[in-house]
Formats: C-alpha cells, sequence, structure tokens
C-alpha cells in the first residue's frame, strides 16, 4: 500500500476493488454527482474538477479552518485516503487563505470527492490516466462551433445546439481600397461576437498548428466528430484549415492582408444567422490599405501551414508556401503600416503599434520552412532585441509574437543555424521556465499568475503560461515544468478562489453564463460546450464589474454575467492556448 508523509491510503477491501470495476465510467459520462448524506459541495474546497492523472501530484486547497481531510469514493462514500491539511497560507491576490490537502500517493481510477470535517465537501473529480480527453476534445471542438459561414450541428451528444450558415453576404468597406462585393465566407468567429480579425486568428491558428507539431502523435487518433471526421486527415488539421481558408481569402492581390472583417458595429445577441450586418473587408483607409502586423501573421501561419499540410494535401501546402512568400515580400516593402479603426468602425481594434516582432516571426516559420537564406538573413539580424520578451511577464499574446519567432528558431532541426542564437535562446527559455515554475510553487493557488495579470483575458493567460512550460519542456525535458503546466490547469479547471470550472459544461460546477451570442440568443439552458471564460479582470472595463465592491482583490473580480464581456467573454486566442495545455499534458 502506498504511503506518504502527511496521508496514508486507507485499505479497500476485494469487494470494494469490484466495485470499483463495476462503477468506473469513461469521463464522457461524467454527470453532475448527486450528494449523498444531504452535504451540497461548497465553494472552500477546491478540486480541478475534471480531475488529476494517476501518476502525477494531486493537491486540493482549502479555504477554511480545517485539520484533517478524506478522500471519499463517489459510488458509496468509502474513506480510500486520509490525511493533515498543510499550514495555512495567505494568498494576497484572492484574499484567501489556503491549506493543501496532498493525496499525490491515490493512484487507484475512480471518482472521487474530498471532505474536510468541519468545512464541508468538494465538487467530484476523477483520477484516471487519460483525464484530460474529454476537456481536450470538447475544447478543440468548440473551434467548430465557432464556423462562420456554414450551418453548424454539435450532433446527438448535444441536441439543439445548431446554427444556419451565417454571414454570407460580404463587401470592401471603403477603407480597404477597393469597392464591391467580397463575401470571403469561411473562418472562425472571434469571440462573443461574430468578428473575423487577422491579427487574432494568426496566434491562434499557428499555436493550434503547433499544438499537432509538437504533439501530433498523441492528437491524430481524436475524432472530432466534424463534417470532414473520416476524410483520411487528422480532425485537428482539418477544423484548422476551416480558418486558414478564410485566412487565405483576406489577401490581396498584390501580397498584402486586410486587416479585418466585420460589421460596422458588434450586432445584439442573436444567433449568427439572424445577424443582418454585412461583413465588411476593413482597411487602414490610406495606400497600401493592408496592415503589416495582419501581413506578417499571415505569412507566419501560412509557412506553418506549408509544412504540416504537406503529407496530407501538397497543393494545399503549396498554396500556403505562396501565399506566405508573397505576404512576407509585402511586409519588405512596408515594413510598419498600421492599424486604426477607420471612422464609422466600432469592432475590435487590435490594434498594434509595432509589427516588427509579427515579420521576426514570419522570418522564423519561412526559414524553418525552406532554408533560404533571405528569411534567415532577417532572423539573425534582428532576433537579439527581443530576446528580453521571453522574460516578460506575458511571453506571447496576439500583440506580441516574438517569442514565436524565438522558439520556432529553436525547436528548428534545419541545418546551418545559428549555433549563437539557438543557444541564446535555449537559455533565455528555460531561465523564464524556471522563473515560473519557482513562483508557481510559493503560490498559494499554484498559480502562474502574478497580481499584475488579474487584466482582460487572465484565463488565457493562465493557459498561457502553461504553453509557455510545455514547449520550454520540448526543447529541454523537465517534469517540473509539466506539472507546473498542469497546475495551471487546475486553477482553470475549478481549483481557484471561486470553485468554478471556467470551461462550460466541464466539471460539476461549471461558470455557465458566457459573454458568447450563440448561448445567449439559442433556447438551450446551458451554454455552448467547451468554452473558455477570460477569467478576472481588475481594470473593470464593464458596468459588471465597476458594479461590483470596491477594494476587492484583484483574483476576486470576475462575474458568471453574460454582459461581463470584459470577465467572461471567448475567445478563440485563449481557447487556443487551452487546447495547447490540453494536448501537452495527454498521455
Ligand atoms: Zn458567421
Amino acid at each position: 500500500m502506498l504511503r506518504s508523509l502527511e496521508g496514508s491510503m486507507v485499505q479497500a477491501p476485494r469487494r470494494e476493488i469490484l466495485l470499483k470495476l463495476v462503477f468506473f465510467f469513461p469521463l464522457s459520462f461524467l454527470t453532475v454527482a448527486v450528494a449523498i448524506g444531504g452535504d451540497t459541495p461548497g465553494v472552500n474546497i477546491k478540486v480541478d474538477q475534471v480531475g488529476y492523472p494517476r501518476s502525477g501530484q494531486k493537491i486540493a486547497l482549502v479555504s477554511a479552518p480545517g485539520q484533517t481531510f478524506e478522500v471519499k469514493r463517489s459510488s458509496d462514500n468509502a474513506t480510500i485516503f486520509r490525511g493533515k491539511l498543510r499550514a495555512a497560507a495567505p494568498d494576497a491576490n484572492s484574499g484567501d487563505t489556503l491549506q493543501a490537502a496532498d493525496f499525490s500517493s491515490l493512484q487507484l481510477p475512480g471518482k472521487y470527492y474530498l471532505e474536510v470535517p468541519g468545512v464541508g465537501r468538494s465538487w467530484p473529480f476523477s483520477v484516471e490516466e487519460e483525464v484530460f480527453s474529454r476537456t481536450f476534445y470538447l475544447a478543440m471542438r468548440a473551434f467548430y462551433g465557432q464556423r462562420c459561414g456554414t450551418a453548424v450541428d454539435l450532433g446527438p451528444e448535444f441536441p439543439g445546439y445548431t446554427h444556419a450558415a451565417c454571414h454570407l453576404r460580404g463587401s470592401f468597406h471603403a477603407s480597404s481600397g477597393k469597392e464591391g462585393p467580397r463575401e470571403n465566407v469561411g473562418g472562425w468567429h472571434d469571440a462573443g461576437d461574430y468578428g473575423r480579425y487577422m491579427v487574432n486568428s494568426g496566434i491562434t491558428t499557428g499555436t493550434l498548428l503547433w499544438a499537432w507539431e509538437l504533439f501530433g502523435p498523441k492528437l491524430g487518433r481524436i475524432k472530432l466528430n466534424i463534417p470532414e471526421t473520416g476524410n483520411g486527415n487528422p480532425d485537428l488539421l482539418n477544423e484548422v484549415r476551416w480558418n486558414l481558408e478564410w485566412m487565405l481569402k483576406m489577401q490581396d492581390d498584390d501580397g498584402g492582408v486586410w486587416h479585418k472583417q466585420t460589421s460596422e458595429h458588434f450586432p445584439g445577441f442573436v444567433m449568427p444567422e439572424d445577424d443582418p450586418l454585412p461583413g465588411l473587408v476593413i482597411g487602414t483607409g490610406s495606400a497600401p490599405y493592408k496592415s503589416t502586423c495582419a501581413t506578417a501573421d499571415l505569412a507566419a501561419v501560412a509557412a506553418i501551414a506549408a509544412r504540416v499540410y504537406e503529407p496530407y494535401d501538397q497543393n494545399f501546402a503549396a498554396k500556403n508556401l505562396r501565399a506566405a512568400r508573397e505576404a512576407w515580400t509585402w511586409t519588405e516593402r512596408y515594413p510598419n503600416v498600421t492599424f486604426r479603426n477607420p471612422p464609422g468602425i466600432s469592432t475590435g481594434e487590435y490594434g498594434d503599434t509595432d509589427c516588427g516582432d509579427e515579420r521576426l516571426w514570419a522570418a522564423a516559420e519561412l526559414w524553418r520552412t525552406t532554408g533560404e537564406p533571405v528569411y534567415h538573413r532577417y532572423f539573425l539580424d534582428n532576433y537579439a532585441q527581443y530576446l528580453p520578451n521571453l522574460h516578460a511577464p506575458q511571453a506571447e499574446s496576439w500583440r506580441e509574437v516574438a517569442p514565436m519567432g524565438l522558439w520556432s528558431y529553436a525547436l528548428a532541426t534545419r541545418q546551418g543555424a545559428d549555433a549563437h542564437a539557438r543557444a541564446a535562446i535555449r537559455q533565455g527559455a528555460l531561465t523564464a521556465a524556471r522563473e515560473i515554475v519557482d513562483r508557481t510553487r510559493r503560490n498559494p493557488y499554484r498559480v502562474s499568475l502574478v497580481a499584475t495579470d488579474y487584466a482582460w483575458g487572465s484565463n488565457g493567460l493562465a493557459a498561457n503560461y502553461g504553453v509557455q512550460l510545455l514547449f520550454t519542456n520540448v526543447l529541454s525535458p523537465d517534469p517540473a515544468f509539466v506539472e507546473t503546466a498542469l497546475d495551471n490547469l487546475h486553477y482553470l479547471l475549478g481549483r481557484n478562489t471561486f470553485s468554478l470550472s471556467w470551461v462550460t459544461q466541464v466539471g460539476a460546477n461549471p461558470y455557465r453564463h458566457p459573454h458568447h451570442r450563440p448561448s445567449g440568443a439559442d433556447k438551450n439552458p446551458e451554454p455552448w460546450p467547451g468554452l473558455l471564460s477570460g477569467g478576472p479582470n481588475a481594470a473593470r472595463q464593464d458596468a459588471v464589474l465597476q458594479a461590483l465592491p470596491p477594494h476587492l482583490p484583484p483574483a476576486k473580480i470576475y462575474s458568471d454575467n453574460q454582459d461581463s464581456y470584459a470577465s467572461n467573454e471567448v475567445c478563440i486566442n485563449w481557447q487556443a492556448m487551452l487546447v495547447f495545455l490540453l494536448a501537452g499534458v495527454l498521455p
């Protein structure tokens, strides 16, 4: 029997082991547990409501005073593990005082809950080798739900989650330098709104393609039950292609790429097919009309796609490479044309005053794909100024993609790489990852977020720290990197101050009111599944957050309210970080 310093396994009689086999349900049948004995779960015991991999660290957090804890089996309330809570630690970011319950030595697969005498019980969770498979499926399939320009139906698994073909009309806005119709049907709805934005598509699509490049052998067998399933290609690549095809349509004949395609203003909370506003191709308002950030993002993403799709569809791969080259050439001519919303347009701006990092990423990916000196020279002439970005609190974001370029260069196996550059990037990445591990271990919630990280999209940032750690683990494997990435995932799935799973329809106590038009407009009682919430945001840019009590600590400034777009919106780039994080921790 396994033992830990603070906890002990309780000997399970043979009958219970048999019961375990009988009551062992796959995660797809995970349902809300019925409280046995009249005890309902409360927010004071925080667990990852999906669960914990069998062999890894298993820690719950308790925010009310207690001494001991028990892990009980959901099927028969048998105590499987007993332990002592660790010493209390105050957490400044939430105002909570936390005691850790460590039951890492429990490796018996099953469904459990925690009980703390005098405090109560937790929501249920599983211990299982492939514990996050179902969450990965839902998170990746959520992109299918965001498809624009086609009818969507989540099928018998989620009856009623459908929308008709949407946004089939489109035209050039005066700011694009052209006029007349331009449908550009396709792509993913960006977030809670129905816009499509090149810059946010760039990091999203790049991150998903990277997940495939780094973890493809684990992901190839996962079917997403989308229209293309069974066509012989991996489903992740099938889904990503839906957005890539739209990105390619946003490229003008001269190689430049328009910044976005949205309506003039946000529509009301209607289903996408009921949005009457045409999708306008929007440009910078004066020559050359396209923006450098959007164009360089396409160059980077299409260069990755040229590598990734080559084994499956050579014509599509070649089309991407052509697009990437033409986009790069355009950015040589126009190295920093930035974008601001033209008069009359009030949708998301995704403004960025410096497109140098986008160009660095594009150069790295183009060199990695082609080996050609023009891209290599640009990268080597420019990378050094971006090395400090590897240590920035927020390593990469839609606005700051230099780390993507640096990491890609460090990963390339191509001959002729500059040894000095590779060593410098590797050293920077490792130092940053070790700092994140150290501060996460010291953080009472075991999350990598620092006080200033509780801004718009803080949950995406928590996932992003996981991406950074898992990437570094590919570069230089260290179990602490994976463990800390998992800590951030546990935070998102319920081990947080609200005891809330921030992925819709995942876990027994998920958030339920995302700022997401289909979820708000349809007749289904629950929101569309698999969507990550933006999370706590101390900047309070909406009226819901402004109405919360003053002086709340930053991690508490959140509301599960559809109107709180600043803390409860969904967004494809956070979603991509979540998918990458889940892909990286799948066995
Ligand atoms: Zn649409």
